[in-house]
């Protein structure tokens, strides 16, 4: 194509030499016809100036030469943009339908966390007024301060549940993802139904356990007494009444985590927060482990290791029972001649407390769900051992209300450690290597 362009415009130098030669005057007549060139593209560019100003629908200029193809690729890319248009529309027109349909609000937010788009469940859910809010920073209109942290760490690996900011009798689960670079697409889904359920759920168990504690109590202690009485006694109703008694106190155990659990799970302050002296929390936690271990007569190696003093803010009754369950769960699946360490430390991060033991490990495969109510990994052994198979659930939900973390590593055979991890604002103590005391 070029050579065609480079052969018209050495024809017009042809021409305009041989008008100059016929005219005695070679440089006017390459300059006139160089001219009339230049003013024949003016004359096109011209006309595709007003072609392109006017609306597409306009008919398209004739052209000549370079031009013509000029016009038929504009022609053609017009062509194609207007069908994409047109389809982009058939799509957006299709999403808006079915987003209006949709019973879970969705927000788009841009880069800085503004509203940008909204359907009409978001409208309903969040009360977003097109008029007003678009534009508004999220954090403004859900002005929860859980909201505000869970938006701003940029974790939305799991869903938020928060009462909505229009009724907060109304609850609403929120999802956060990510799209593009740095925009966010906010979900909203009104479970005030499943909250409530889960709810009744909570305040049946509570009750229950509640109901059948003092039974409990009676049967526990006639046992006692009776067994106190008949203790010259021997042969089967001796033992039957042993047995009685062995089962009424893990029906007790269980009755009481089950309680603890029901009340974490209900009430969403913590309860009576303090600030709790670590050294004396661990030193009894150490000493009622020590007493388990001899009461399974198990020769075990119990260290503390914590730095002096230790200090943390929150629920003195609700950390103790999370300490103490990892530390109990320690005795009761390390074997005879085993050795177990508490360990409290703090450094910039905050504070952590770890349960380290030689016992029987764990295989990988349940880590992730040894925090399920009742989930064990071995039924028989838990059983055994005296446990509940809620001792670790209680952990979580301590640690989720103390805004911390569960850490577990395991190798079958060779042992466990269980660490807690606490934000730093909730310690107080100085960052210091720790000392052994068993
Ligand atoms: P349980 O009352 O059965 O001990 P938990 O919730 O405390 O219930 O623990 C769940 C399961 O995790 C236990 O059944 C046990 O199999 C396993 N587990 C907990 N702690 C340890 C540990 N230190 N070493 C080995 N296994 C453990």
């Amino acid at each position: 194509m070029p050579f065609f362009y480079f052969k018209a415009i050495l024809l017009c130098l042809i021409v305009g030499s041989l008008l100059g030669i016929l005219f005695n005057s070679l440089a006017w007549g390459v300059v006139l016809v160089l001219g009339g060139l230049l003013g024949w593209h003016y004359h096109q560019l011209n006309q595709l100036s007003q072609w392109l100003e006017q609306n597409s629908d306009s008919e398209m200029p004739e052209g000549f030469g370079v031009w013509s193809n000029i016009f038929n690729d504009i022609d053609r890319l017009q062509t194609r943009h207007a069908q994409s248009q047109a389809q982009l529309k058939a799509i957006f027109r299709r999403m808006q339908k079915s987003s209006t349909a949709l019973k879970e609000g969705v927000v788009m937010l841009d880069a800085q966390g503004n509203l940008d788009w909204w359907n009409a469940a978001a409208k309903r859910l969040l009360g977003l007024k097109r008029s007003e809010n678009q534009g508004d920073v999220i954090t403004d209109l859900i002005s929860h301060p859980r909201f505000s942290r869970y938006f701003l760490n940029r974790n939305y690996t799991d869903p938020l549940e928060l009462p909505s900011p229009l009724n907060r009798n109304i609850s609403l689960q929120i999802s956060i993802t990510e799209i593009g670079k740095n925009d966010r697409l906010l979900i909203v889904r009104d479970i005030t139904l499943l909250h409530k359920l889960e709810v009744m759920r909570q305040d049946f168990i509570g009750n229950v356990s509640h109901e059948i504690k003092t039974p409990l109590t009676v049967i526990q202690g006639y046992l006692e007494a009776f067994l106190e009485q008949t203790a010259h006694l021997q042969g089967p109703m001796q033992k039957g009444m042993e047995e009685m008694l062995y089962q009424a106190k893990r029906m007790d155990n269980l009755v009481n985590d089950l309680l603890m659990l029901s009340r974490l799970e209900i009430d969403s302050q913590r309860e009576n927060e303090t600030q709790i002296d670590l050294n004396q929390l661990l030193s009894n936690i150490q000493k009622d482990a020590k007493d388990l271990a001899q009461q399974q007569n198990k020769r075990q190696e119990i260290f503390l290791d914590i730095n002096q003093p230790a200090t943390i803010i929150g629920s003195e009754k609700e950390i103790f029972s999370a300490f103490s369950n990892l530390a109990y769960n320690a005795v009761r699946y390390t074997p005879d001649g085993g050795k177990i360490e508490f360990r409290w430390w703090a450094d910039k991060k905050g504070g952590h407390f770890s349960v380290i033991d030689d016992g029987i490990g764990i295989a990988s495969q349940h880590l992730t769900r040894l925090t399920e109510r009742f989930y064990r990994v071995d039924d028989s052994r838990s059983t055994a051992s005296g446990g509940t198979g809620l001792g670790l659930a209680i952990v979580k939900h301590v640690l989720l209300r103390h805004d911390a973390s569960l850490e577990i590593h395991s190798c079958p055979g060779k042992g466990s450690t269980f660490s807690c991890h606490f934000p730093k604002r909730l310690t107080t103590d100085e960052i210091q290597s720790g000392q052994k005391e068993a």
